[in-house]
């Protein structure tokens, strides 16, 4: 496409920084840049109409880790690094509802659940066993005690008698943390452009130049915030993951409240406007879901509404209204990765299942690499 003589003058000429992505870290990462460098010409290039990666599509979960995910984190990490984890989440969603308000975001804290299937008898010990050591590992960051069980008070299905409970989790409005950090983007100056995706880019000294699959330009510095998409740019460790959730029609006098965990974290379900929003299943089939594209799967969809009726609302009648899928990025580490990756190329990306709890630190510490 050739851009006018405006076009180009307005929005694509010194260009001082380009972020790729409007999820949560590039829009973060272009706050930050804006309180350093106050006059700097901030450009965001987003592949969507609205942002179309995980950041608009997630569940709202504020959470840092269930019980049964943080013993498992153990066998891969060490306890300093799981430590580490864990309060940058914590310090995440700290940032996040600073910068943005509980009330704007919706932020609830009816607390968060982790509830072990009837076959999987060996989890639900080892997770009462470990509860302790894993109360004391988390002491320095929540000085008193996180995860305690809890009677079956919701009634479910299937699961063992008692469920975990950690009174530190909480739940967003995905939707309004989204309006209200694009809203504070566009307010500081940034000019954040859609359906505009970046198919490469290369550098010299000084400069990077960056096409589009509309047009060309250059700019002083590239942040990269592209999560499950990262691989089409940049060469580093991250895969993408889909994710398909649901959700039913409001249901009469629901009495769900709270975030829960179901089968180690791999499903996962709240209650949200009277209705019962759904995730999960992609270990039912990784090959499949290592994917970048959106949609849903018939495994997947049926794991889902099985569930929904024998466990989580066995004796509730309901409806699915909608369906729909996000694509994260994952890698056999946990740990995001924020480095530079030439004279004037960066990344923050890898930002796993717990982006809104990290999404915050990860787009600052992305910023925080530019003097
Ligand atoms: C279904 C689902 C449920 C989740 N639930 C939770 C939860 O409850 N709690 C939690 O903490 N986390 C959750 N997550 C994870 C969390 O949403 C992500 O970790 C987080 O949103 C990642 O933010 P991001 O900015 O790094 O990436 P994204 O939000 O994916 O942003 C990347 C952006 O880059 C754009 N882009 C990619 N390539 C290009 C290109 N070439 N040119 C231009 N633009 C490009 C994409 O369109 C996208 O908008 C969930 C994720 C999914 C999918």
């Amino acid at each position: 496409m050739n851009l006018s003589y405006w076009e180009i003058k307005t929005w694509f000429t010194d260009v001082d920084f380009t972020i790729i992505g409007s999820g949560i870290v590039g829009l973060t990462s272009a706050i930050r840049l804006r309180e350093k460098f106050p006059k700097a010409n901030i450009v965001v290039l987003e592949k969507g109409f609205l942002p179309q990666g995980a950041s608009t599509k997630n569940a709202g979960f504020a959470c840092f880790g269930s019980l049964s995910e943080i013993i498992d984190d153990l066998n891969i990490h060490t306890e300093e690094e799981v430590l580490n984890l864990i309060t940058k989440r914590v310090k995440g969603l700290q940032l996040l509802r600073e910068a943005l308000g509980d009330m704007i975001i919706d932020y609830q804290n009816l607390g968060g659940y982790e509830l072990f299937t009837k076959e999987n008898e060996a989890l639900f010990d080892i997770c009462q066993n470990k509860r302790t050591y894993i109360n004391k590992l988390l002491k320095p960051v929540f000085k008193t005690e996180v995860f305690s069980f809890e009677d079956n008070s919701f009634h479910f299905q299937n699961i063992q008698p008692k469920y975990g409970f950690n009174r530190f989790e909480g739940q967003i409005d995905t939707g309004k943390m989204m309006d209200a950090l694009l809203k504070k983007v566009l307010r500081l100056g940034v000019k954040i452009i859609n359906t505009c995706k970046v198919e490469s880019f290369s550098e010299d000294n000084t400069t990077v130049k960056v096409k589009t699959d509309l047009f060309e330009f250059s700019t002083s510095k590239l942040l990269i915030a592209t999560n499950g998409f990262a691989s089409k740019l940049i060469d580093q460790p991250v895969k993408p993951a889909r994710a398909q959730v649901l959700i039913t029609k409001p249901i009469a006098n629901l009495h769900i409240k709270g975030t829960f965990h179901l089968d180690r974290g791999y499903y996962y379900f709240r209650n949200i406007d009277n209705r019962i929003l759904f995730g999960g299943g992609r270990h039912l089939n990784f090959n499949a879901e290592e994917t970048d594209q959106f949609g849903q799967t018939k495994i997947v969809q049926n794991s889902l509404e099985t569930l929904l009726k024998t466990t989580i609302l066995p004796i509730t009648n309901f409806e699915i209204d909608h369906r729909w899928s996000g694509i994260m990025g994952v890698g056999t580490q946990k740990k995001p990765i924020v480095k530079q990756l030439g004279n004037n190329v960066y990344c923050g990306v890898r930002l796993g299942g717990m982006g809104v709890a990290i999404g915050s630190i990860v787009g600052r510490d992305l910023a925080d690499l530019l003097e």
